[in-house]
């Protein structure tokens, strides 16, 4: 198990280890459960403000609000085209999430953006849920993979299902959640998290950025070496944040990194 690889402990607990320490959940007989005590989830907007801060204190400039409209590769240097503006650089980085593959349009990526949706249910009790009393959870025994959160941030238990979401195109997508997922997710948790399983009090799209396998690109523009991206982060990037800037930043100031990169690269999608 890659957990034992990582010499990271775990647990296999049964059904009655589950009741006993969350009695939250309802699972059936024979239902391994996984725990790992050190799970945790990050503030994300928090964790964004911090990286931007970080930067400007490193002497970046950070231009809000300004859209870039083009990449031209095809010289050494490449250059940034925004609303009014041409930036040239040594090297270039492109993280554009959901929008990578128009900007790099002549690369046809492999990617595929995907609809998807979090909900917040209301607890019958708020206090069962707190972080000291209910863990952060990925359930695969519904055929779906559905994960949750304690409250934390917002009114509410937050809930989702990971992917399945339809393809759409980031500048065009319905941005309002469907009742019907509501629905569906509330129909897992009168199953599994009975109360948890109250209105949804909040409800949100957003937008994963997929490829075919699931893992990441990271890796340079192959006409153009001084062009570094990294996308397709498939709906779970934002963990590995740090670790990719730290990569791209290599990648950027020594053309080179330290980091396995090998999984990420365009030429597995030639195959
Ligand atoms: C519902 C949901 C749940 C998730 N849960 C998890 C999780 O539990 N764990 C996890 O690790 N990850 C999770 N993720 C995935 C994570 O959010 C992404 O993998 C990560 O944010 C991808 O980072 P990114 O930099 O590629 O794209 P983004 O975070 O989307 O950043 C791209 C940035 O580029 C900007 N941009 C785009 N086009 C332009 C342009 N033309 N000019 C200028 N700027 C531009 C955008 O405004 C945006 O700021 C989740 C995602 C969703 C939607």
């Amino acid at each position: 198990m890659s957990l034992d690889a990582a010499g990271v402990e775990s647990e296999w607990w049964d059904q009655r280890q589950l009741a006993d320490r969350f009695p939250q959940f309802r699972i059936g007989e024979g239902v391994e459960v996984l725990w790992q005590k050190d799970t945790g989830f990050l503030y994300a907007s928090a964790c964004v403000l911090i990286y931007l801060q970080l930067a400007e204190a490193h002497g970046a400039e950070v231009r809000e609000d300004t859209s870039v409209i083009e990449i031209n590769w095809q010289e050494t240097y490449p250059e940034v085209i925004t609303n009014g503006e041409r930036f040239q650089g040594k090297k270039v980085i492109v993280t554009a999430g959901a929008w990578t593959g128009q900007i790099l349009s002549d690369l046809n990526l492999p990617l595929t953006v995907t609809r998807q949706q979090v909900v917040y249910y209301r607890p019958t009790d708020a206090n069962l849920f707190q972080r000291d009393r209910f863990p952060i959870f990925l359930d695969v025994t519904w055929n779906e993979v559905l994960y949750g959160f304690p409250v934390f941030g917002r009114e509410g238990v937050k809930i989702a299902r990971h992917g399945m979401g339809q393809p759409v195109s980031p500048d065009t997508y319905n941005r309002t959640p469907d009742p019907a997922y509501i629905e569906h997710i509330r129909s897992f948790l009168r199953e599994r998290i009975p109360d948890a399983a109250g209105e949804a009090l909040f409800a949100q799209v957003c937008l994963y950025t997929e490829t075919p396998d699931e893992d990441f690109i990271i890796d340079t523009h192959p006409d153009c070496t001084n062009l570094v991206l990294a996308t397709g982060f498939s709906g779970h990037g934002f963990k590995f944040a740090s670790l990719v800037g730290r990569i791209l930043s290599e990648m950027a100031l020594e053309d080179t990194t330290g980091f396995d990169i090998s999984p990420f690269q365009l030429t597995r999608f030639e195959k």
